[in-house]
């Protein structure tokens, strides 16, 4: 019979591979009162966080024995966190399926290695790289404070008002209809972020959030 508890419930996590990803992955789950073991074949990475983890093991991670002596197939998540080594990160997913394990997130280095990552079975897979390279470029273009693509395609962008918004009624601004977006959320100076809506009046010095397709976020980032 398992004693696998329920997802809900379970707030542990096995991360594999303590390299920059892993471990910042590892140490932020720990701020946040999650239990994490934490595997990595290489024995200086494990010493330097056995004191700040919940437990840290030396093990590769692409050998199915090793996993299951340290109880991987009793977790309901696991973090992939070994990107260069290709053959490693892809052979130790594959493992982590084959433990059924509930919820895997694995990281890759490239689209085409996500690609096979998600073949092989995880069910999500990260790209940090290449997500915080797109990031930086929106960041650099236009006046776009902060970019966060939800899901391909869709985004939110903090941004200062532009003029074409400012002294009228959001829902008088045609906005929406003009350039196909939704500010979701106002920050009026001094005071803290709130909801947007049809009322809110925007000042030259608000910032505000939008939402909307990816092209139609940077085209209005454009608007002065
Ligand atoms: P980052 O780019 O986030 O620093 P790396 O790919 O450089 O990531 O680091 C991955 C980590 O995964 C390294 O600490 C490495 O020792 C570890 N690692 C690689 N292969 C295995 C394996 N088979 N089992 C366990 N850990 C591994």
């Amino acid at each position: 019979m398992s004693h696998r508890k329920s997802r809900e419930k379970d707030k542990s996590v096995l991360v594999i591979g303590l390299g920059r990803f892993g471990s910042s992955l590892a140490l932020e789950l720990m701020n946040y009162g999650w239990e994490v073991l934490a595997v990595d074949s290489n024995p200086r990475r494990v010493q330097r966080y056995s004191e700040s983890l919940t437990h840290t093991v030396v093990a590769d991670a692409t050998d199915e024995e090793a996993l299951r002596q340290i109880g991987a197939e009793q977790f309901t998540r696991a973090v992939v966190a070994i990107g260069t080594h290709l053959e490693e990160s892809i052979l130790c997913t594959s493992l982590l399926v084959d433990l059924d394990i509930d919820l895997i997130w694995a990281k890759a280095t490239s689209r085409r290695h996500g690609r096979i990552l998600e073949q092989v079975g995880a069910h999500r897979v990260v790209l940090p790289e290449h997500d915080m390279g797109e990031r930086v470029a929106h960041l650099m273009s236009g006046r776009v404070l902060d970019y966060v693509e939800i899901e391909e395609g869709f985004s939110l962008i903090k941004t200062p008002t532009p003029r074409r918004l400012q002294g009228v009624p959001l829902g008088e601004s045609g906005i929406r209809k003009e350039y196909g977006i939704t500010v979701v959320s106002v920050k009026h100076s001094g005071q803290p972020f709130t909801y947007a809506t049809q009322q809110t009046v925007l000042d030259s010095g608000d910032l505000i959030v939008v939402a909307g397709r990816t092209h139609d976020v940077d085209r209005f980032a454009e608007v002065r």
